[in-house]
Formats: C-alpha cells, structure tokens, sequence
C-alpha cells in the first residue's frame, strides 16, 4: 500500500483559517486504499485556528491584517518536507487553491477570490525536493 500525505482539511479535520473543514467525500473513500497521513502545514507552522486569513503577495505571505506571515508557512513546510523525507513519501494531495497547499493556481493577494497562476509554499517546497504533488482534483481524476 502507499504511503501518501494528505491535507487535513480535506478528510474533514477542523483545521481550516475559519475553524472549518472541507470535507470532500470523494477522497476520502479514495483515500481509504492508501496508508495515508494528514497533515496541516500551516497548523505545523505554528498558527492557530482560526486565524486570520493569508494570501501570496510578492513571494511573502500576508495576513489579511497586514501581518507578514511568511515565516510561519515556511516552517509548516518544512515540517511536511521533514515527514516527507522521513516516511519516503513519492506523493502528496494536498488542497487546491491555499497558500500553503495550493497546486498552479493560489489567490493574488488581494482578498478578493481573484486567482493567479502560482504555488503554495508547501507545494513549492515539496515539488522542488522531487515529490509529487497533486491537487484532490489530480488524485481523483486518476492516480
Ligand atoms: Fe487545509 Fe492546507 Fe490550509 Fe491546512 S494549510 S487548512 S491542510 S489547505
């Protein structure tokens, strides 16, 4: 069986900024045929939930307070990165459209649901140490 990081809030753990979940049922009865482990890099990084949302700008993530957040995410994922390394994990799934997990496309920055192409800081880090990165949507149109 493979061994696979997932993005908590996918598996409906209440992890999201606004104390929320995304649950997405799909995966996770897909999810059920791999030996999985949830993670949260922005949870990993240190930040509460809730917490104030964040987005992309300039490549520094700032909160929607104008706080410069960066530091968290980076931590988060090497925290990922490190549990990556240490299980050998190939491939992640992790949630579309985040700061920290998002695939290709990420929010611009501005708070106002516009998408640029782009990665999250997780993704990014994990793409450029050789480990696959999917979308849920990638996972369940076909892995
Ligand atoms: Fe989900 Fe990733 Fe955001 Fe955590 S950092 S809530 S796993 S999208």
């Amino acid at each position: 069986m493979e061994r696979i990081l997932v993005s908590a809030c996918l598996l409906g753990l209440k992890v999201r900024y606004d104390g929320k979940e995304k649950t997405n049922e799909e995966l996770v009865e897909k999810i059920k045929d791999y030996d999985f482990i949830p993670v949260c890099p922005e949870i990993f990084g240190g930040l509460s939930t809730p917490r104030v949302p964040a987005e992309i700008r300039e490549n520094k993530v700032i909160n929607k307070e104008g706080i410069d957040v960066t530091s968290n995410y980076n931590r988060g994922a090497e925290e990922v990165l490190k549990l990556a390394k240490k299980f050998n994990i190939k491939r992640v799934v992790l949630k579309s459209k985040s700061p920290s997990c998002g695939k290709g496309k990420v929010y611009d920055g501005s708070f106002s649901g516009n998408l640029v192409d782009g990665f999250g800081v997780t993704a990014k880090l994990l793409m450029d140490n050789g480990i696959e990165v999917l979308s849920e949507y990638d996972f369940l149109g076909g892995l």
